[in-house]
């Protein structure tokens, strides 16, 4: 039985300990709202995930002790098996209808081709119909070969493939 859009909940936002960098980024691009921070101690993730109600992802087992009910532990340390063991548990459900910025956590923004023209190479420009840039660190995306990559990656875990 599948639910509507109304009774869906939205989806979890998270903040990722300096051991899921790279957890962080994938999803990321799948649409999810994640914070990440190198350098942040302990006390100021847990002070962050509390302000903002973030789901706190971690390594470790006292952190996600410490955490509560904010905290979720991750056993496993290959990222596609990550990217299982939390939809397993419900907290993702595959990408979401939009992506976000892998750098900086920002909405990307579709621009009009036109408008990337100076900004890309000119293989890019010629071969690509679709350009994406982060509000906040204005680097543009478009679906190359790096984008193929991922969503190779979601067709592996059985989520749909995007165009
Ligand atoms: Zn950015």
């Amino acid at each position: 039985m599948s639910m509507t859009q109304d009774e869906r909940q939205p989806p979890h936002r998270f903040v990722a300990d300096a051991m899921l960098g790279r957890l962080a980024k994938w999803l990321r691009m799948m649409g999810y709202d994640v914070t990440f921070f190198n350098d942040a101690d302990d006390l100021a993730l847990l002070r962050h995930a509390r302000a903002e109600g973030r789901l706190l992802l971690t390594r470790d087992r006292a952190l996600a002790r410490r955490a509560g009910s904010l905290g979720v532990m991750i056993h496993h340390q290959t990222l596609e098996a990550q990217l299982k063991e939390l939809t397993a548990r419900g907290f993702i459900d595959g990408p979401l209808d939009e992506t976000r910025c892998p750098v900086c956590n920002a909405r990307l923004q579709p621009i009009a081709k036109e408008d990337a023209r100076e900004r890309v190479p000119p293989y890019v420009y010629q071969t690509q119909d679709e350009f994406y840039e982060c509000p906040q660190c204005h680097r543009i995306y478009w679906a190359g070969t790096h984008w193929q990559n991922v969503t190779r990656t979601w067709a592996a875990l059985g989520w749909k493939e995007e165009e």
